[in-house]
């Protein structure tokens, strides 16, 4: 399906033009360092929202894996939080945070999915959590505040699903690798370069920052048809789970 490869630069386009909208306040968000290797049973053999192959490991200082910690709903699309841009992490807003961050991880390895964004979860902030799992190892990223830096001219097209459209896949087109600026867990600074899968990966997580979803990157007949799918396949879910 390259119906839209070089023709859909939206989200070229789109992600870089938000850099500088996220503020960038130093943020104290102690949050625990523990590396406790959990629910790895849940994410072994895990579909990683079928982007693919796993690239070259990221230039990043790596947070530790988070704690156990109970799980959130996932909001399925069509759901207008999922729609709706999320605000920048204030240093108020730390202990909400540090409450979030551990059940995002959670959420994210039981479903299983390689990415999560507060907004998928209700929580309309700028905080996102991704976990590639190379060689079935945990190796997660907890982002406050992420921004996209800088965009390559290159572009790479991959098959991407969400959490929040389940059983719905299509190739997107976006720029082959990006540099991300974002605060990490403890509050520090981060800078990360990524391509392949990563960068996919964590575009689509920032898109959803921004009350993006993957099936805004189609052309609106091929993004409807999927909404209808969904819809139908929800549908039938409920029907089952009442009988
Ligand atoms: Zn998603």
């Amino acid at each position: 399906m390259l119906e839209h490869l070089g023709t859909d630069d939206r989200g070229c386009k789109g992600l870089a033009g938000k850099t500088g909208q996220t503020r960038r306040q130093p943020l104290i968000l102690l949050v625990r360092m523990a590396l406790i290797a959990t629910r790895r049973a849940a994410t072994s053999g895990a579909r990683m929202n079928n982007l693919a192959r796993i690239n070259d490991p990221p230039r990043a200082t790596v947070i530790a894996a988070p704690p156990a910690a109970a799980t959130l709903p996932i909001l399925i699309a069509p759901n207008l939080a999922l729609k709706t841009p999320a605000r920048a992490v204030q240093p108020a807003d730390s202990d909400l945070v540090r409450d979030l961050v551990p059940r995002m991880f959670a959420t994210m390895y039981r479903a299983p999915g390689i990415g999560l964004a507060a907004p998928q979860v209700g929580h309309g902030l700028r905080v996102l959590v991704v976990d590639l799992m190379p060689d079935d190892k945990q190796q997660p990223y907890g982002m406050i505040n992420p921004e996209i830096v800088a965009v390559s001219e290159g572009l790479a097209t991959r098959e991407e699903g969400c959490l929040s459209l389940p059983n719905q896949y299509a190739d997107i087109t976006r720029p082959a690798k990006v540099k991300i600026r974002y605060l990490d867990l403890g509050g520090a600074r981060q800078e990360i370069e990524a391509e392949g899968l990563l960068a996919a990966c964590l575009q689509h997580e920032l898109d959803h920052l921004d009350g993006i979803l993957f099936v805004d990157h189609l052309s609106i007949l091929k993004r409807n048809m999927i909404m209808r799918r969904l819809a139908k396949e929800q549908r039938q879910k409920r029907d089952d789970q009442q009988r």
